[in-house]
């Protein structure tokens, strides 16, 4: 008998493993300001409660001195971050605005401690350090990051590589070459009635601690929905967007750091684009086709130089405002129509609670859930038909 306990223990506690790694987003659309932050959740409290800290000190400084003007012009807040965890030893992370504002964090696991760069170098390294990068202010003070082969230290906003080879260095990082393996996904038949009512669920922001529980729920009733993603997520989220894929839903760009796109050359347009295009292909051998303006701001340039169809949507549940499942619930089920697209995040618990009240009642009332590809082949076939 007590074989067979044990025997239990061990799979339920090998079925525990969970993601370590969040990451938090925070998107607000205000009429003259819009701000969007990203940054991880590591299981360090210490290391989350110092990058909570700062990212809440940024953004209550731009609320006060940018989003209570009254001006005709927006303000844009927009806060990404690096990641980098090394050996599962250390975690090297950035935290980075557009008004190049940025902070680092290098934590060291077992010490339980964020570490600056006199903790890690030798005097001599230190040395080398100062003559490379010109300094003489404070060292202790120095922003930079680590990885298993470089240190980015960053100063009067450039970014200075050097080999971690050049440095004796008082802690021990070893390079390893982590050969990641690439997903692959098997792509799922189906069965679309066109004679019943269709509707295209889809999700922005995402992934996040959300995503997966979404996926469960939509499987459940045999729905499908398409997510917008950002290319700062993909690496962190992996498994999470390899199951979605697995259960037929569609992935979408929107953009890599949910930067405002609407006022931004060229350039920075489609490196916004390609750069999660490239991170999505890479991380799960998928080429998205769609892409969703971020604050849905759609421009000429956008139109004529972004190769992807471009998506908004016809009903907004405002899941965002609202806070809310009962109220995005209500909304939406009293607006819902044939063949509409509708907008909603998968960053917060509370559209998660509504989407158990919406999906039942939708499949109830005939509706089948596609993708927005899907709704488009639709739509062709129909118009040809005409
Ligand atoms: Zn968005």
């Amino acid at each position: 008998m007590k074989k067979i306990i044990i025997f239990i223990m061990i799979i339920l506690l090998s079925g525990c493993k969970k993601t370590t790694l969040n990451i938090k987003t925070e998107i607000i659309d205000k009429e003259n300001c819009l701000i969007s932050i990203n940054y991880p959740i590591t299981k360090e409290n210490k290391l989350n409660k110092e990058i909570i800290t700062k990212v809440k000190k940024i953004k209550k400084d731009f609320l006060k001195t940018k989003c209570n003007l009254e001006t005709n012009t927006k303000h844009e807040l927009n806060i990404d971050f690096e990641y980098k965890d090394i050996n599962n030893k250390y975690i090297s992370i950035l935290i980075k605005t557009y008004n190049n504002e940025l902070e680092t964090y290098f934590y060291d696991k077992k010490e339980k401690n964020i570490l600056n760069i006199i903790d890690i170098m030798t005097s001599n390294d230190l040395n080398t350090l100062n003559n490379t990068i010109k300094n003489n202010t404070n060292l202790e003070d120095l922003n930079f990051t680590i990885d298993n082969e470089y240190i980015y230290v960053y100063k009067d906003n450039y970014i200075k590589k050097i080999e971690l080879d050049k440095f004796d260095l008082k802690i021990k990082i070893n390079k390893e070459n982590i050969i990641k393996e690439k997903n692959t996904y098997k792509k799922v038949d189906k069965i679309i009635d066109y004679d019943k009512k269709v509707i295209a669920l889809t999700f922005d922001d995402g992934p996040s601690k959300y995503t997966k529980k979404i996926v469960d729920l939509l499987n459940e009733y045999d729905a499908n929905a398409t997510f917008f993603i950002l290319g700062n997520k993909v690496e962190i989220y992996n498994e999470t967007l390899t199951y979605l894929l697995e259960s037929g839903n569609e992935i979408g760009n929107h953009s890599y750091n949910h930067k405002w796109l609407k006022n931004v050359a060229k350039e920075e347009l489609l490196e916004q684009i390609t750069k999660t295009q490239d991170i999505i292909e890479k991380n799960l051998n998928y080429t998205p086709t769609l892409f969703r303006p971020t604050y849905g701001s759609v421009n000429n340039l956008m139109k004529e130089n972004v190769k992807l169809d471009i998506v908004l949507w016809n009903l907004d549940t405002l899941d965002w405002k609202y806070k809310n499942s009962k109220k995005i619930s209500e909304n939406l089920l009293k607006k819902v129509k044939d063949k509409d697209i509708i907008l909603m995040h998968d960053t917060y618990e509370y559209t998660y609670n509504a989407l158990k009240i919406i999906i039942p009642a939708l499949k109830e009332e005939g509706y089948q859930f596609i993708t927005v590809s899907e709704l488009k082949k639709l739509n062709e076939i129909q118009n040809k038909q005409k």
